[in-house]
């Protein structure tokens, strides 16, 4: 996204009749009076605009959802409005933009409007009626319920669609102005859309065949990262305009083309009486090799490239939603393919999007109920093979869709926000169970429990008091707790980074870098990081009895570690060979299938209870 969202809870427009009524409502609603300007007061959550006549109102809410920054909610109060009056401003209202929550304000002495206008929208679920003299908690409770409920709508419908909610009401044509992207002056998301729909429809009565083409510029936050999101601009309105060219240009494929853009870098393709289903890989393939050409922007020469992807109306679809839904999903696909191509959306995608939808689905409901669970996975000390802890890894298993392995689960629950709620409850789990063996068994008192923590859990500012919360919940002893984390949380926001890391450090925990070696900041993440134990990738060690290059690698990294005073488990020791060149290497940790596989707590705590040497020397 280039433009950058305001944090607060939703943009309110106030319309009311009088300048008195308005600077009561905005008062109400902890924004300035903006007759009065007193800009120094503090302001609540909402970000709130206000206007006094209808037209204003209009032209306020068609700006903002051009530049991409909807209104969520209107108050309204027009002082002196007939009923009829107010039912028109409300449909002009909804006409502007559908997706809008209203409060209409009415008199309590005059039941009959608030009733009248109730009747008339009796089902539009979008509209609130408020009580004169207006209650202050009244006021910010209708504000923060129709803010809440246009944010769900709106989640639900991305969700569902890969794509924002049109709420199912058609757009107006004659009103272009709104439907144009102010950047690039293609039309918008929403008219792209509208023009799939429209497509949909006439191919249901005379059969034609058209496609949808979604484009992806390939590292786009690279550049806007690197050079600035003014050249981020003006990289997408070059590119607009090559996009349109090459789409006019020569052989002609189809009988229209509409290209919009949806967003940030991404745009649409609307190819309507395609001769045939192949020429849309024709347009596509013209369409990557127009975005490669080089751009010189501000002076200096930037090459990037675009991904696209197709979807065609093979598959009878009914809604415009899913036809791009598709068309984005074959366009990740051409994206993780390496960029710089085109792929076409086929079954075994569209299996692949169903699955994707309801594992979704099943796991948000296994959450809620508590269906996941734990195993253990031992970690031995390498000099003499005793156990010294576990590291706590999550299961699933699924009745539709079976054992759902622990990265793909953790990779769902990271791009549905379910990994804050269940990242707590893996922590608390593991916390609660080590707690109770150190109870039970006098030999677990020095025992460890190393407890995974997802890229995304190290992005929220509220991890260390969760952890905190956690710690004095359970009364597990921190010194015994390793939090276990990955080079890819310190590509982006170092500095806020390191900072969560020290105050979870700070807390008496240690903090593992897990898989190192895999990513490619390696060793300057040494240099930064505030970090106790390094855990050596698998990878190291799967060949490093019979590679001698590799083996290398394994001491040198051993070598590094040990000049940063650091602890190092190595993972993955599967043979005799493999623990024994641990042991050459002086490591201190081992972890892997020759020492034990993760099991489920009872054969853990068999482990626990009888404490054996689990790799003899
Ligand atoms: P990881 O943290 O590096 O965990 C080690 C993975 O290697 C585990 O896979 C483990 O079962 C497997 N493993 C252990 N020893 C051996 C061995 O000798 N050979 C082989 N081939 N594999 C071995 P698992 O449980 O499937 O987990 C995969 C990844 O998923 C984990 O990698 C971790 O990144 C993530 N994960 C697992 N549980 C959690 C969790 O509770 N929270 C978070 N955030 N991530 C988790
Ligand atoms: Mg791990
Ligand atoms: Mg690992």
């Amino acid at each position: 996204m280039l433009r950058r969202q305001a944090v607060h809870e939703g943009r309110i427009l106030v319309l009311a009749g009088n300048a008195a009524a308005q600077a009561e409502l905005c008062r109400l609603l902890g924004a300035p009076d903006p007759n009065t300007a007193d800009a120094n007061r503090v302001r609540a959550n909402f970000e709130v605009d206000a206007v006094t006549a209808l037209d204003a109102a209009l032209a306020r809410i068609a700006d903002a959802r051009r530049r991409g920054e909807p209104y969520r909610a209107v108050f309204i109060d027009l002082v002196d409005g007939s009923s009829g009056a107010g039912a028109m401003a409300l449909d002009a209202l909804w006409h502007a933009d559908p997706a809008l929550h209203l409060a209409v304000c009415v008199e309590n002495h005059d039941p009959d409007r608030g009733g009248a206008l109730a009747g008339r929208f009796a089902g539009h679920h979008a509209l609130l009626v408020v009580e004169k003299p207006l209650a202050p908690l009244a006021v910010f409770q209708a504000a923060t319920v129709l803010c809440d409920k246009w944010r769900m709508e709106r989640s639900a419908a991305q969700a569902n669609d890969r794509s924002v909610a049109l709420a199912g009401t058609p757009q107006v044509e004659s009103d272009p102005g709104s439907d144009l992207d102010a950047l690039t002056g293609l039309p918008s998301r929403s008219l792209g859309l509208q023009r799939v729909r429209d497509c949909i429809q006439r191919a249901q009565r005379n059969a034609q065949t058209f496609a949808v083409l979604v484009l992806d510029l390939d590292r786009f936050k690279l550049v806007n990262g690197t050079l600035g999101h003014e050249v981020g601009d003006q990289l997408l309105v070059t590119m607009a305009a090559r996009l349109r060219q090459s789409l006019r240009g020569g052989d002609v494929v189809c009988s229209a083309s509409t290209l919009s853009r949806l967003g940030g870098d991404k745009f649409m393709v609307l190819l309507e009486n395609l001769g045939d289903s192949r020429d849309a890989a024709r347009v596509a393939q013209r369409l990557v090799d127009a975005v490669a050409e080089p751009y010189t922007l501000q002076a200096q020469q930037i090459v990037v490239t675009t991904s696209v992807g197709i979807a065609t109306s093979g598959r009878e679809y009914v809604r415009a939603e899913d036809m791009v839904r598709d068309a984005d999903a074959a366009m990740a696909n051409a994206k993780s393919a390496g960029g710089a191509g085109y792929v076409i959306f086929d079954a075994a995608m569209h299996q692949a999007v169903t699955n994707r939808l309801g594992l979704e689905t099943a796991l948000r409901d296994a959450i809620r109920d508590d269906q996941l669970t734990l195993h253990y996975q031992p970690i031995v000390r390498v000099n003499d093979g005793r156990l010294v802890g576990f590291e706590a890894l999550v299961r699933w298993t699924d009745a539709h869709y079976g054992t759902v392995p622990a990265c793909q689960l953790i990779e769902i629950a990271e791009e549905t926000g379910l990994i804050h709620p269940l990242g707590v409850n893996i922590l608390r789990m593991a916390c609660r169970q080590l707690v109770t063996w150190q109870q039970r068994h006098r030999a677990a008192r020095d025992l460890s429990m190393s407890v995974n923590v997802s890229r995304k859990q190290l992005l929220d500012p509220e991890l260390p008091g969760k952890v905190a919360a956690v710690i004095r919940a359970t009364g597990v002893n921190p010194h015994s707790l390793g939090l276990e984390i990955t080079e890819s949380a310190f590509l982006h926001d170092t500095d806020a980074a390191i900072a969560r890391l020290e105050e979870l450090r700070a807390l008496g925990l240690k903090l593992e870098l897990d898989d190192f070696g895999t990513g490619y900041s390696s060793l300057g993440c040494l240099y930064k990081m505030p970090i106790d134990v390094l855990k050596i990738d698998r990878a190291f060690v799967t060949q490093a009895c019979t590679r001698t290059d590799h083996a290398r690698v394994l001491e040198a990294i051993v070598s590094i570690a040990r000049a940063f005073q650091l602890q190092v488990t190595v993972e993955g020791i599967e043979t005799p060979e493999q623990m024994a060149m641990a042991r050459a290497l002086k490591i201190d940790r081992a972890q892997g299938y020759l020492l034990g596989r993760p099991v489920p707590p009872e054969q853990a705590e068999a482990l626990v209870r009888s404490p054996a040497v689990l790799a003899p020397v």
